[in-house]
């Protein structure tokens, strides 16, 4: 049995015609090890969010502004298949589907305008288009150098649940469709080049894995078709110890646990989506993350969850900050010992879709403090005053009270916070730059921490915990 390597190239990576040639070096370096090989792409940069904009305007009974977003998508597109292929059949082959495609939005955009609203499953038809429309391109000038590529729509691959917008991937489904489409493929040297971000339901209703999502697209192609590695290609080298924007001296790192590379994912460093390592972890899949413009560069290996029991080296591996955040605590004196408070409040949260990304509680129960980004943060104080009416009538609750613009510092390295050593250290740094911590949490894996600070400390923050990596590096 031939081994199977999966790609995934993120939309800078598709960017341009310039871009896209890169992608096609890469896949020709992959070649020369690789005889069977699936790449899964996203859309062009940009494109999901200017079709997303487009559905909004329709849906706010703006119809003319959805066409020229339709234009605008056109020229878009237009522009890279004119710069990148050469071939006057292959061009207009691509043209045609993007014709396609690009009415194809329109309609979906007339249909909004004339409900004057967007369901999740129009959305998700939206969405689509642009994964629709890029593997058509790259698989045109794969064609042109030689390389038998073909696009194939993941729907046809990838089975989900109704759940427009995050849908959830059925395993076993798709195990057996993307087996019987792509192994048949692979066996005769082709190409497959794959729509990330897209599923579809059961009756066929094509659904979308939530923004982001080709990462997880890749994930679940990877363990169907039980490949031994998986390739994120991106547009920085591998993982590294912090954004280099923040800290000149920030360094790619060779290896990082899955563990650890969740928390960080999680903790806002956008290397790879938390969900598709996910999907690979206890898979026996070796996962790289590369730079696509940088093929013989450093690259980061992901390497299966390092116990931390056992773990001799204990060190502060990367630092990254959660931006545009806000902080919302619920004080009174009747919270003490009640049952069922926290239960409620997370319960609120979850009604208005916040995501709660820190959590804290003191010990004497007299208050719970919770971190929301900012842009969900009155609609959750609102929906807590609902909750917990009677509490503020009764004075149980005295006060829910917010604080904006704030910003999550986590520093990630397994097994670390099981020493209080660098905990100490940690705050020492901290104080030294006099930045005011407003909050801590330990993740649940005790392989990270973070620390709430205001907006203004962010880069000090960051700067002063990296330091603290690269000092035991
Ligand atoms: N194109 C989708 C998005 O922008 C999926 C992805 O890029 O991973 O969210
Ligand atoms: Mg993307």
């Amino acid at each position: 049995m031939h081994k199977i390597l999966v790609i995934k190239f993120g939309g800078t990576s598709v960017g341009s015609a310039e871009a896209m040639q890169q992608v096609v070096s890469q896949i020709q370096i992959a070649r020369q090890k690789w005889s069977q090989l699936v790449v899964v792409i996203s859309a062009v940069s940009g494109v999901t969010d200017l079709l997303l904009s487009g559905a909004r305007l329709a849906s706010l009974g703006d119809e003319e502004g959805a066409y020229k977003v339709a234009h605008e998508l056109d020229a878009k597109h237009r522009r890279i298949i004119c710069e990148l292929l050469q071939s006057t059949k292959e061009k207009q082959f691509v043209e045609s589907r993007l014709d396609t495609h690009i009415q194809e939005f329109r309609s979906l955009c007339h249909a909004i305008y004339v409900l004057g609203e967007a369901s999740p499953r129009a959305l998700d038809a939206v969405s689509s288009l642009g994964e629709r429309i890029s593997v058509h391109i790259l698989a045109a000038r794969l064609r042109e150098t030689h390389c038998d590529a073909r696009s194939v729509l993941s729907s046809t691959l990838i089975r989900t649940d109704s759940y427009f917008q995050a849908a959830n991937p059925d395993m076993d489904m798709t195990r057996e469709l993307s087996r019987t489409h792509l192994l048949p493929m692979l066996e005769q040297q082709i190409v497959p080049i794959v729509t990330g971000f897209i599923g579809s339901t059961e009756s066929g209703a094509i659904t979308t894995l939530g923004r982001g999502g080709s990462d997880y697209s890749a994930g679940i192609l990877a363990v169907a078709l039980e490949a031994s590695e998986l390739w994120i290609c991106t547009d920085v080298d591998g993982v590294m110890t912090t954004d280099p924007r923040i800290a000149s001296n920030a360094k790619t790192l060779g290896t990082i646990a899955h563990n650890e590379i969740v928390e960080l994912a999680s903790a806002g460093a956008q290397v790879v989506h938390p969900k598709a390592i996910g999907v690979v972890m206890n898979h026996n899949i070796d996962l790289w993350i590369r730079n696509t413009f940088n093929p013989e560069g450093s690259a980061t290996q992901v390497l299966p969850v390092i116990d931390v029991s056992t773990t001799q080296k204990r060190r502060a591996k990367a630092v990254t900050a959660v931006r545009s955040q806000s902080l919302i605590m619920l004080e009174g004196r009747g919270m003490l010992g009640v049952q069922g408070i926290a239960a409620r409040t997370f319960d609120a949260a979850a009604r208005v879709s916040a995501n709660v990304t820190l959590i804290a509680q003191t010990s004497s129960e007299q208050s719970i403090l919770f971190a929301v980004p900012s842009i969900v943060a009155s609609k959750v104080v609102l929906e807590l005053e609902r909750e917990f009416y009677r509490e503020f009538e009764w004075n149980d609750i005295e006060a829910v009270k917010v604080q904006d613009n704030v910003v999550i510092v986590t520093v990630i390295g397994s097994g670390l916070f099981a020493t209080s050593e660098f905990v100490g250290r940690l705050f020492t740094a901290l104080g030294e730059k006099n930045v005011d911590v407003l909050s801590i949490s330990q993740g649940t894996t005790g392989g990270s921490i973070s620390v709430v600070v205001s907006k203004a400390d962010t880069e000090n923050s960051v700067r002063a915990i990296h330091e603290l990596i690269v000092g035991m590096a």
